[in-house]
């Protein structure tokens, strides 16, 4: 028995054959060509792209509507690649010069271009170095087709150095039921694993070494939030302890289905308001089976993403009132927070040219980028106050590092009503304004930003990789990027304390608010607002049910603010969690 540790990225626990895919199984052979063959290897050549093409084409009409459009994008990226000049005269000319087979040169090439890409400083560089690999494995996989059979995963565990989105579009598409996936590669926030949540398949990443190790018999995959594992050669005793709790996991989940209409209430009667975050179309589809109170957080670049140009005032007016028709039939506060744009680092728009800067999280981003381009902003705020007029919907500002920004929106906000009044155009005159709390100097201004504004939402996805210095997207630290850093918990407390103090109300609508052991510790520093993934509040109900607030603030809060590490901090809630569970299924 081995059990090897990883980063949880869709809950589950599977039980199942591992299938290992290592580049070896591709079986890439070398052999020389005679200069009369160069024809017909050029021909199988441009046969593989013409097929390549087709596939990713038939795969893009295929989806559409049932994933998100900005999804869908990554086919776009892959198709232009394998139009790319530059590449496929290369491999053009490494043929001829070479004389080997295609696949050799295809296979050549694609590993210098993406080694090239790997190394370079900007995200969005890195991430081409993956679509590059993708786009070459599917020409081989053309070329030799027999060697990589997808369906070969049906109703198995992949274990990989990294899987592609293409590959799961494909497998999504194709019907394959994969069990569940084991890679390498990490990024909580990559495409693949934004995929993984969006189709439901328990994913482990950032698993050392994965495609050197023997994969042949059972494995127990645990992707469950607290100690997530794969274990190799689990003992029988294991596998039967699993099986009852992947059990138990099923039906906590139908158990789940039954909360819808309870309000999410601590035992001491603390009301918590559940809110789901809104990242797209798909997303918003979901609102209709959601038991949210609301929407916490519409991340409004996804828009932008997905159209042409920046998108018009009445494009705009259109997707605002479309949510907030969904929000009013919801059961709770039915309030509808539009956070404006943040585009910049991993959100670029495919019509507008950002800057090449050295640091892009630290760079033009969010509200850096809207105050610049002021007429961008008008327009969304335009779009925002017409739409808010007599509903319950406020404005928030991503990216926030200082008060004058803040005073910035404040003057421009009411330039924009007056414009709106002077055209004889409806309009909220009112409208509730809040900040993301995202940048560390935030943090330490708090009581300053509540003289400006009726609420803060705790960003904590970036507020993680600033406190820690670890970018979000980078396997390499992920180690470091764990909001149960001791750092990041007393950053999280400090503002608690603060915007409490002014009477403020206080959210969280970064990733951590979908993790419950995580929701445990928001509440016991007084935090009673989330904004998360619909598909995890039921989970957060559950928990918050269970769960005695004045107990939480009393006896867990020092505890996790006096941690050395987040080691300390997880087997705290671990145990707390275990406590209160056993003293739960005795009442
Ligand atoms: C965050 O940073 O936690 C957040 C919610 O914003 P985004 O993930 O969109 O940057
Ligand atoms: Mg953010």
């Amino acid at each position: 028995m081995e059990k090897i540790m990883g980063k949880a990225i869709f809950e589950g626990i599977v039980i199942g054959e591992p299938y290992l895919r290592s580049k070896k199984q591709l079986g890439i052979e070398e052999y020389k060509i005679e200069p009369h063959m160069l024809e017909d290897e050029m021909n199988r050549f441009e046969i593989a792209i013409k097929d390549a093409k087709q596939d990713l084409k038939f795969l893009k009409s295929s989806l559409k509507g049932k994933v998100k459009n900005n999804d869908l994008k990554i086919l776009n990226v892959h198709l232009m690649i394998l139009d790319d000049p530059v590449l496929l005269s290369e491999i053009g000319k490494r043929l001829r010069n070479e004389l080997v087979n295609i696949e050799k040169v295809v296979a050549d090439v694609v590993e210098f271009y993406v080694d090239m890409f790997k190394d370079m400083k900007d995200p969005i560089y890195r991430q081409r170095a993956v679509d590059i690999q993708d786009v070459g494995e599917k020409i081989i996989g053309q070329l030799m087709v027999e060697n990589c059979e997808l369906n070969e995963l049906d109703n198995k565990i992949l274990v990989t150095k990294e899987i592609l989105p293409s590959e799961l579009f494909k497998m999504h598409h194709d019907k394959i039921n994969l069990l569940g996936i084991v890679t390498e590669y990490s990024g909580a926030t990559s495409h693949v694993a934004i995929l993984a949540k969006t189709f439901g398949i328990p994913t482990l990443m950032g698993v050392k070494d994965v495609s050197r190790m023997e994969w042949k018999n059972k494995v127990i995959l645990d992707t469950r939030k607290g100690d997530p594992c794969v274990i190799k050669d689990p003992t029988e005793e294991q596998i039967i302890e699993y099986k009852k709790q992947k059990l138990k996991l099923m039906a906590i989940k139908e158990e789940n289905k039954k909360l819808k209409g309870l309000p999410a209430i601590t035992k001491d009667g603390v009301k918590v308001i559940l809110n789901a975050n809104i990242g797209g179309i798909t997303d918003l589809i979901s609102l209709n089976n959601s038991m949210a109170d609301g929407v916490g957080l519409l991340r409004t670049e996804f828009l932008y993403m997905e159209s042409k140009f920046f998108p018009t005032e009445q494009e705009q007016i259109d997707l605002y009132e479309r949510a907030y028709k969904k929000v009013e039939k919801l059961k709770g506060e039915k309030s509808l927070i539009i956070r404006t744009l943040d585009i910049g680092a991993d959100k670029q728009l495919p019509y507008y040219k950002m800057p090449n800067e050295e640091n892009p999280f630290l760079g033009f981003r969010g509200i850096r980028f809207t105050l610049t381009h002021k007429n961008i902003f008008k327009t969304q705020l335009r779009a925002i106050l017409r739409v808010a007029k007599d509903k319950n919907i406020k404005v928030m500002f991503p990216m926030i590092s200082n008060l004058e920004e803040i005073i910035q929106i404040k003057e421009i906000l009411a330039v924009v009503k007056k414009e709106l009044k002077d055209e004889g155009l409806e309009h909220a005159s009112y409208i509730e304004t809040g900040i993301m709390v995202e940048v560390p100097s935030t943090v330490f201004l708090i009581d300053k930003f509540s003289k400006y504004v009726d609420f803060f939402s705790l960003g904590t996805n970036d507020l993680t990789q600033y406190v820690m210095a670890a970018d979000r997207l980078s396997a390499d630290v992920a180690y470091l990027n764990d909001y149960f850093e001791p750092a990041v918990l007393r950053a999280i407390n400090y503002i608690a304390e603060e915007a409490i103090k002014q009477n403020k109300k206080i959210s969280v609508c970064g990733e951590m608010a979908n993790d419950p052991m995580a929701i445990l510790t928001l509440m016991s520093f007084g935090i009673e607002r989330f904004s998360m993934l619909s598909t995890y509040i039921p989970m957060a109900k559950r928990t918050i049910l269970r769960l005695n607030s004045s107990d939480l603030k009393k006896e867990l809060k020092p505890k996790l603010l006096n941690c050395n590490n987040a080691r300390e901090v997880k087997k705290i809630l671990k145990d707390y969690i275990e406590v209160i569970t056993v003293e739960n299924d005795r009442s």
